[in-house]
């Protein structure tokens, strides 16, 4: 409905008048000439528009819009992402474009690789392993020895593979109408500045070698390694259209050992190590447990972990939309669906702790009968949750009061800032569940 027109005032709002010295550096590719004439930004070169959430603060989000012709790459295989992303030390700014799906297991000549290929000579076997840590012989310490040494070796040789480190100054887009994204890799942008993720699809994230950890929780648990895109002492982040998801191979499926289910996923967006001025803009979020953690501990950092969230749709996810730890996080304008998706049952969206000052208003949940709106938000009992215009099935809902009546750890109601990096925020939102269907997630820009 409101989609074609909403497209519009969105491209609008994009608009960058292109000044002669950048147009004369740009390639043809480049830019746009629009009918009425004025210049455009393709979505390769395009930057995060001013005042659009945190990572607009000061020198604001550019990504690669600078590059020149020779840091300009389109890509298809792992070997030639490898390639384009070169060495993490060199700032040139650099466009890599990303043409249909990427697999991140296959090797330099596009072989696929198995989790079998990368456990090859180390001595690991899942039925050794599980032997050899049994609760009922090894007890609740953590594994150590030849099985546990021998499961790292093996996890390394995948990360190695499936882990693609981003420099500094670098967009990395997908190619519109190829179905562009990176399956079964995880993306990493650690200690750098200035950096775009869009129009890109992310799936199967998977861990070869989960790690059993006997004292998570009180009966333990199988903990995974990668996430889909992780953030670590990242500064300036834009990530904008992308969809998320653990499709094909969905929780429901994995298989259980010690009792435990063998978690093969982690988190499909984290913010963590001190990352701050980070924008999270009209992705979609699906089939996911533990989909977004912001800090990585209650002790992260202080003064960082800034976050602006909004224009997202959050779909079949049981937790973490986000978890905020101790940053000023703003979330605005977000449809969350909390009906069962394919065994991804909702436990909470979210959950704010260790101080963390979070500001969310005007989004829309959608909860099918007989769940409740105290169920909404998580806390610790230090974390405040601020702001109004949250509507649950279309009515007005005090998330906080709903959850604070129930619970006895409350969440506090005010915050120590007010947001004003709000580009787009709408006063209303009753159109979102609708509108964001048609204008999140990957294969939306043109
Ligand atoms: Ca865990
Ligand atoms: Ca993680």
């Amino acid at each position: 409905m409101a989609s074609a027109s909403h497209r519009r005032s969105l491209s609008k709002r994009r608009a960058v008048v292109v000044s002669a010295a950048v147009l004369a550096a740009a390639t043809g590719a480049g830019v746009l000439v629009t009918n009425a004439g004025a210049t455009t930004a393709d979505l390769y070169h395009q930057t995060l528009p001013a005042k659009d959430g945190w990572a607009a603060s000061g020198s604001g989000t550019t990504g690669g819009a600078k590059a020149d012709s020779a840091h300009i790459f389109t890509v298809s295989t792992r070997a030639q992402l490898v390639r384009a992303l070169g060495s993490v030390s060199d700032t040139t700014p650099r466009i890599i474009k990303v043409k249909g799906t990427i697999d991140a297991n296959t090797d330099d000549s596009g072989k696929k690789l198995t989790c079998a290929d990368y456990a090859a000579g180390t001595g690991y076997t899942l039925d050794a392993y599980l032997k050899a840590y049994d609760p009922a012989t090894w007890g609740k310490k953590a594994p150590s020895g030849t099985q546990e040494n021998a499961r790292a070796a093996a996890q390394a040789r995948q990360a190695k593979t499936i882990v693609f480190k981003v420099p500094a100054n670098t967009t990395i887009v997908g190619v519109p109408g190829t179905n562009a994204g990176i399956k079964g890799g995880s993306l990493q942008v650690k200690g750098v500045d200035n950096v775009i993720v869009r129009n890109l699809t992310f799936s199967a994230t998977e861990d070869c070698f989960p790690q059993w950890d006997p004292t998570d929780g009180s009966a333990g648990e199988w903990n995974s390694a990668y996430d889909s895109v992780t953030l670590r002492g990242a500064t300036h982040v834009w990530a904008d259209h992308n969809t998320f998801t653990d499709a094909p191979f969905f929780d429901s499926q994995e298989k259980t050992y010690f009792g435990r289910k063998y978690q093969v996923h982690d988190g499909a967006l984290d913010i963590t190590n001190g990352s701050d001025l980070v924008t999270v803009e009209r992705n979609q979020f699906t089939h996911h447990d533990k989909t977004m953690l912001i800090g990585s501990s209650d002790t992260d950092s202080t003064g960082k972990l800034r976050v602006t969230i909004h224009h997202n749709v959050w779909k079949g996810i049981v937790q973490r939309a986000p978890l905020a730890r101790l940053g000023q996080i703003h979330l605005y304008n977000n449809a969350y669906d909390t009906t069962t998706l394919n065994g991804y049952a909702p436990k909470y969206s979210i959950d704010s702790r260790a101080k963390a000052q979070v500001v969310a208003e005007h989004n829309a949940w959608t909860l099918p009968s007989g769940a409740k709106a105290a169920k909404l938000l998580s806390g610790d009992g230090t974390g405040a949750v601020a702001g109004t215009g949250n509507l649950v099935n279309g009515t007005r809902t005090d998330l906080v009061a709903a959850y604070n009546a129930a619970n006895s750890k409350k969440i506090k109601t005010t915050v120590n800032w007010t947001p004003t990096l709000t580009a787009g925020l709408q006063t209303s939102a009753k159109n979102l569940p609708a509108e964001l269907a048609t204008t999140t997630g990957a294969g939306v820009l043109s």
